[in-house]
């Protein structure tokens, strides 16, 4: 076998191992939501009067009534306890994408020196931990470290349980003592509040007599890659990085699609079944399995839920992945970009709004009403993604992200919209004013006399658009596999609020001037249209023509990197948006753009680091070493009067110089620290470090081409990829 000898180990190891025995499965009734205090278990364990209180704090997310919240801190201790959990946590989502938790126990030491357990209604419903470690963008000095924590009663507490123990989990905000935003969460609830202010209000002149609360639906669609503990121990990039930093593109990759979809391996079957069941009994809904693109590849997704609950699921599952995956002998890259040359890891937002009244506003429905009503939210869609293209774009940049938008893999960093071809013909004959009858057959009679039926079948996919139409709602395919889906969700909830305010006050407008509903509907969507149809595109995202047309004709922004599209966060328009919505103060907006770009600065800058490492201790040696066996080779040789080729020296040498050279000029590069502004710091992250880290790995990908196998010190792509 070839490699050099830890990966052999690793490789022996590896195909020697079997996959771990899967539980004997429960019933999937027994096993939903174990773990979760949910509205079933808090009616078993509380009196009626506490109960009834509580529930209504939920379904409305009213404040939570203090009588009412020691019974139910009580309910719960008892609840957890006996499950095991001796101490809780207040989970919180800073705004660096992770989930952070304070963990405290229920002991309480009493005054002779015996113990009881205590939960207070005070402690589960407020929290203290020192925020000063997490990033605010400069909200909170450091003498004003606190922040608070309070639990977000849409979000039911559960257990989490691992080899260590079980602690009772409570989902919370995180805010400054002065009461600003230090997380998603914060944002995301406002956000999900002005979009059903703004949507209330059109529905009912839309002639809607009763209207219940609007909430907004996400189900995101997670793909990750597994690769070995055996091989991920030994590339340090992997471990510090999440990607891989250096690593050639193996012969095979996945030009023959058989990855997709294909069968699943056993290992990682039984590893899913392990993730799917720990799910169940958190209440998280999976629902969906299977192989990516890539070798190696897989997608997790659930059912849909309400947004800020998804947000909050979405994120366990990120634990839950990874923690599984260690048991099983995995390590899960959740990185947007783990191997060069290969396929990305994305996350799918799927989106939409609704209630208990009018249902799925964003499905064309049977009705002519529905229909109408439908079209005016679709509309208020496109003028959302018009005017705020750019900070959908700015709410999925990060430094991995990057690496995958535009790569002709996935979307391009141009947001446009992708209604299918019916929609779209619906909206051209809106625009145009010349309705026609349309040709396809099983269509929806819209009962406005002057718009054309609409298809009941969206149908047809375009996998190349950011942000597409897919029968009952919006997906978001540009967001990134290691994000949480909280911040897209803001920006989509908040810009829908927005746009639905508009319509609503331009129908008010012309209902006012006493023109009939149907007709206001047509005259406001059709200057949806004239306004911002330029939004729409059904083409080839990934084309050149689509990079020119789209810049140079239709005036959209195209931001490749996140240096170009973060700065959106300070433009005046958004500002004004985030203001008026009530989601978030300029404050509060500021701290987010310090922050990210914080993010973004050091994650370039350690990488950075590592490639300089890398380079200096692993590849240039292993050059060295090869070249040292290759020239005493040759000199042996002709001293027995034999010549051996001796370009192969020549190559490797040339290449171990380019690297050690440009290595030094990265190295130089990171000496610089004097930046104007975090603007400047940003582009030069991304328009100076990262083409020499470019360099850098050039060099090396080729010196791994060159040398012998058995001197190359990192597991290949090919290893990492192809042995499972
Ligand atoms: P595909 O791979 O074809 O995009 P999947 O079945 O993998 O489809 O994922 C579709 C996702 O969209 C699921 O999470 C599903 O629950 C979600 N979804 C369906 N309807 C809605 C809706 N109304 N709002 C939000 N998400 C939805
Ligand atoms: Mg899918």
């Amino acid at each position: 076998m070839s490699g050099n000898a830890a990966r052999v180990q690793a490789i022996a190891q590896i195909t020697n191992r079997k996959p771990m025995t899967p539980k004997a499965p429960e019933r999937l009734e027994d096993m939903w939501a174990e773990n979760v205090f949910n509205l079933q278990k808090m009616q078993a364990s509380l009196p009626k009067a506490v109960f009834k209180s509580i529930k209504k704090t939920i379904l409305t997310g009213e404040k939570l009534d203090a009588s009412v919240a020691d019974s139910v801190a009580m309910a719960m201790r008892d609840w957890a306890m006996a499950k095991g959990a001796l101490y809780y946590a207040h989970v919180f989502y800073p705004m660096t994408n992770l989930t952070a938790e304070k963990h405290d126990g229920f002991i309480s030491v009493q005054g002779d020196g015996s113990v009881i357990s205590e939960f207070s209604g005070k402690v589960l419903v407020q929290g203290e931990p020192d925020g000063s470690s997490f990033p605010n963008g400069g909200i909170r000095d450091t003498f004003e470290a606190r922040g608070y924590t309070a639990w977000d009663v849409t979000s039911p507490a559960y257990i989490m349980e691992t080899d260590n123990g079980s602690t009772l989990c409570i989902p919370t905000v995180f805010v400054s003592w002065t009461g600003e935003a230090l997380d998603k969460k914060v944002p995301l609830l406002r956000s999900i509040a002005a979009m059903d202010t703004a949507a209330s209000k059109v529905l009912k002149l839309l002639g809607n007599d009763e209207v219940a609360h609007v909430n907004s639906s996400c189900g995101a669609e997670q793909e990750y890659f597994l690769v070995d503990s055996n091989f991920a121990s030994q590339r340090p990039d992997l471990l510090l990085a999440g990607r891989t930093l250096f690593g050639k593109a193996p012969a095979k990759g996945q030009e023959f699609d058989d990855h997709y979809f294909g069968a699943i391996p056993e290992r990682v079957q039984v590893y899913m079944q392990d993730v799917e069941e720990t799910l169940y009994k958190l209440g998280i809904p999976a629902k969906t399995r299977h192989n990516e693109v890539a070798p190696g590849q897989f997608e997790i997704a659930p059912f849909f839920e309400a947004a800020n609950v998804a947000s909050d699921h979405q994120q366990m599952m990120m634990t839950v992945l990874k923690c599984k995956a260690k048991e099983h002998g995995f390590v899960c890259l959740l990185h947007e970009k783990p191997f060069a040359g290969i396929n990305g890891s994305g996350k799918h937002v799927n989106w939409s709004v609704g209630n208990s009244t009018q249902g799925n506003l964003l499905d064309p429905g049977d009705s002519p009403h529905e229909n109408a009503q439908f079209l005016v939210f679709c509309g208020a869609v496109i003028r959302g993604v018009h005017k705020y293209g750019p900070l959908m774009r700015a709410a999925i940049a990060t430094a991995s992200n990057d690496h995958r938008l535009g790569a002709n893999e996935a979307p391009p960093a141009i947001m446009s919209v992708y209604l299918g071809t019916q929609l779209e013909e619906v909206f051209d004959q809106i625009k145009n004013g010349s309705v026609s009858d349309s040709k396809h057959k099983d269509v929806m009679d819209l009962g406005l006399s002057s718009v054309p039926p609409l298809s009941k079948d969206a149908g047809d996919r375009n996998r190349t658009s950011p942000f597409a139409f897919t029968g009952n709602r919006f997906e978001f395919r540009a967001v990134g596999s290691n994000q949480s889906v909280a911040g897209p969700l803001i920006v989509l909830n908040t810009m829908l609020a927005d746009s639905l305010e508009w319509v609503g006050n331009r129908l008010e407008t012309e209902l006012g001037k006493g023109t009939e509903l149907s007709s206001a509907i047509i005259m406001v969507l059709k200057e949806v249209m004239e306004l911002h149809g330029n939004v729409i595109f059904g083409g080839n995202g990934y084309s050149e023509e689509w990079h020119t047309m789209a810049v140079k004709e239709r005036g959209l922004e195209n931001l490749p990197t996140t240096a170009d599209a973060l700065p959106v966060l300070k433009a005046e328009y958004v500002k004004d948006l985030f203001e008026k919505t009530g989601v978030l103060t300029p404050v509060e907006l500021e701290s987010r753009f310090e922050v990210y770009a914080e993010q973004y600065i050091l994650s370039i800058e350690v990488e950075a680091k590592l490639v300089i490492n890398m380079a200096k201790t692993m590849v240039y040696p292993a050059a060295v070493e090869y070249l040292s066996q290759l020239s005493s080779t040759i000199a042996n040789l002709s001293s027995l009067g034999v010549s051996l080729e001796t370009g192969s020296a020549q190559t490797v040498a040339d290449l171990a110089s380019a690297l050690m050279k440009t290595t030094g000029e990265l190295s130089a590069a990171l000496e610089k620290h004097d930046f104007a502004s975090t603007e400047e710091h940003m582009n030069y992250c991304a328009f100076t470090l990262r083409p020499l880290m470019d360099q850098v790995r050039e060099s090396g990908d080729a010196i791994e081409g060159e040398i012998a196998d058995s001197a190359w010190p990192l597991p290949t792509y090919q290893e990492m990829l192809f042995i499972k």
